[in-house]
């Protein structure tokens, strides 16, 4: 083939590669890609000078002798310069070190420079590497002979490094890595027969050609939309790092109710959020170290040998989230989770590895916002435990004899009377024990399992009430708690009524008590189904006010009846009354009743009546009781 051929080939290649990139964008964003993009652009450059010389040597075109020389200096150079490139481009993708990386390449280019300066001083003289027509036959001169121990030397840079970590190299790109300089070699080789870079040029396109196709088909296991690599990928990086039992730091990092985010904000706005915390967390790491892996879960690795470091780098986050984002004109904050694990100190092989990220992905979904969990080995006993529970949760599900309901009674606060209850589930497990809610009601939702347990507590609660005659009961309705997760199934309204008319209970006998977290998580769904219940009779508490964002849309628009503040609530009101005085008649203003919870003493009882709470719940008058107890109570209420 010649030269011309050869050429031509080349640039349909590139072409094709440019096509292929113009239609489906690069989506990793790292410096390997963006080096790759570099790699081609002076590959084209390469051919379109190759293309120029192939013209005057076919005399197509006559150009002057300065021009001349000039073309065939920049031809010369462009083979160590290319390969140079390829050498860089090589160890990006093998080392790690992206310091390490920089300084090879730096020793690299310093023979390049002196060779480049040599050549341009030689134009005029034409003494150290002759160029002219009769380059084909030309006698080897110490021009070539410098290009070529160049080449040689920058090929063996390209093996040594691979050799080196060959065992931490995913199949495919050790298979590149090692063809690469050995493609080369021989291509060299064929120059030094033959006076002819054909062979350089065809192997020049096929390695990028093989590049582009292995780069491509590991975007796949990129994030298209952040363009960071996934779990796929993280697990890959672990392997590297346990077979090198380099100390590393790894942060996993949660972003608190996105769905709710996405929900307030919509799509549009959820993503550019995601889009714009990922570019945040690639400048705190290396690209390659941040990965997405799950829709709002991230994590980053670094080396490290202290702890520190990952503690300074969730402080940094820390900070940037104090600051609003803004996206698309609109300012918005989010809140994350994080948990840091440090190898090998708390993780020694890939498997404690994966325990450990199982067990955080699981506990970061249940902390409260901002706060960090610093992975133990202790942890993972804590896991185990929380394990058992889940089996517990399932097994009461198959058996809801061991679902158990208390009840806490509700009195009026003037006339101390029995007015109502709020039930509330406990576990009675043959292993663990009597479970309190505690130690289960977010495990259960985060397994779902709690939609179930639901039905069930509903099913008692109503068998609870059909113990007594309709119109003769102290109670007006027995409440019990709902959980966002119960809100995922969009029949929700229809499943509890089936239920409370499968047990035969009148509906306005029961109430649903759902906190402000739950409704701003599916506003849409849970205010369906309290209208759809509310048209019934059913009556509805919100619960736990006065500890989230106490967002007032929620109390306007959605038919609660009654407001229960938060246990936090009336303990602060004891230094300030006047706070929960306003509170509480602007609830009456909007027509609610309000319960207190928590109420623990006299004092507590004293305020709650002076500000004009009708409703108490609390230690101060009774704990949740078993169900029997409470049935003596209701028993005993009804004679009175
Ligand atoms: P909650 O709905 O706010 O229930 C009130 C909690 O406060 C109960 O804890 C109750 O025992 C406790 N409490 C009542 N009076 C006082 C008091 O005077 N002082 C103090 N310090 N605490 C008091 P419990 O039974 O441990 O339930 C905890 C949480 O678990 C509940 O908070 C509720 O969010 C959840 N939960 C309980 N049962 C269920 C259920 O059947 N379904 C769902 N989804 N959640 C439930
Ligand atoms: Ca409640
Ligand atoms: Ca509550």
């Amino acid at each position: 083939m010649h030269y011309f051929e050869a050429t031509l080939l080349s640039i349909v290649l590139m072409l094709a590669i440019l096509v292929d990139v113009l239609r489906f964008p690069l989506i990793k964003k790292d410096r390997g890609s963006r080096f790759f993009a570099e790699l081609t652009i002076a590959y084209s450059i390469y051919l379109v000078i190759t293309i120029f010389i192939c013209l005057g040597r076919e005399g197509i075109v006559l150009y002057p002798i300065p021009i001349n020389r000039i073309l065939w200096t920049l031809h010369y150079l462009s083979f160590p310069l290319l390969l140079g490139m390829w050498m860089h481009f090589n160890a990006l993708n093998v080392i790690d070190n992206e310091k390490l990386v920089n300084l090879l390449s730096l020793i690299h280019a310093i023979p390049l420079a002196v060779l480049t300066m040599i050549v341009i001083l030689d134009i005029p003289r034409q003494q150290f590497y002759p160029f002219n027509i009769a380059y084909e036959h030309m006698l080897p001169s110490a021009g070539t002979t410098y290009m070529i121990i160049l080449s040689f030397f920058f090929c063996l840079a390209m093996l040594l490094p691979t050799l080196g970590h060959r065992k931490e190299l995913p199949g495919s790109f050790l298979f590149i890595s090692m063809l690469l300089p050995v493609a080369f070699t021989t291509s060299f080789i064929a120059f030094y027969v033959t006076h002819t870079h054909v062979m350089f040029t065809m192997v020049n396109s096929f390695m990028m050609v093989l590049y582009y196709l292995i780069g491509q088909r590991d975007s796949v296991r990129t994030d298209p939309l952040t363009g960071l690599p996934s779990y796929a990928l993280l697990k890959r990086k672990m392997i590297r790092i346990f077979r090198f039992r380099s100390p590393y730091a790894v942060v996993l990092l949660d972003i608190e109710n996105f769905r709710y985010f996405n929900s307030r904000y919509g799509q549009f706005i959820g993503d550019q959020m995601l889009i714009n915390l990922a570019d945040y967390l690639r400048t705190l790491a290396n690209a390659n170290e941040v990965f997405r892996i799950s829709n709002d879960q991230f994590c980053l690795c670094f080396p490290a040998t202290k702890e520190e470091t990952a503690l300074s780098i969730t402080n940094q986050i820390e900070d940037r989230l104090n600051q609003p984002w803004i996206l698309n004109e609109r300012s918005v904050h989010i809140q994350v989770n994080m948990a840091i694990i440090s190898i090998p100190q708390q993780a020694e092989t890939l498997e404690e590895f994966k325990q450990a990220v199982n067990q955080l992905l699981l506990e970061i979904k249940t902390v409260r916002s901002k706060s960090l969990i610093v992975y133990t080995r202790e942890s993972m006993i804590d896991h185990e435990r929380k394990l058992n529970i889940i089996s517990a949760l399932r097994e009461s599900i198959k058996f809801p004899d061991q679902v158990v309901v208390h009840y806490q009674p509700i009195y009026d606060a003037k006339t101390e009377q029995l007015v109502s209850a709020e039930a509330l589930m406990r576990i009675k497990d043959r292993h663990l024990g009597f479970l309190q809610p505690d130690a289960f009601i977010s495990l259960a939702e985060q397994t779902g399992l709690i939609v179930q347990l639901t039905q069930i507590v509903l099913a008692k609660v109503c068998r609870f009430i059909k113990q007594f005659p309709e119109d003769d009961t102290p109670f007006s309705h027995l409440a019990m708690n709902l959980s966002g997760e119960d809100f995922e199934s969009k029949t929700l309204g229809k499943i509890l009524l089936n239920i409370i008319e499968k047990e035969g209970v009148n509906p306005k006998q029961i109430g649903f008590e759902i906190t402000e977290s739950v409704v701003l998580q599916s506003y849409d769904t849970v205010s369906d189904v309290m209208i759809e219940l509310s048209l019934k009779k059913i009556t509805f508490a919100l619960d736990d006010f006065g500890t989230g964002y106490s967002n007032l849309r929620a109390l306007i628009d959605l038919p609660y009846d009654y407001v229960k503040f938060d246990k936090s609530v009336i303990h602060a009101a004891e230094n300030n009354p006047s706070m929960l005085s306003l509170l509480t008649e602007m609830l009456h203003k909007m027509g609610k009743c309000v319960i207190a919870e928590g109420v623990e003493t006299k004092e507590q009882l004293a305020l709650i009546r002076s500000v004009g709470i009708e409703r108490v719940q609390g230690y101060y008058f009774s704990k949740p009781l078993e169900e029997e107890i409470f049935h003596n109570l209701v028993v005993k209420a009804r004679k009175d």
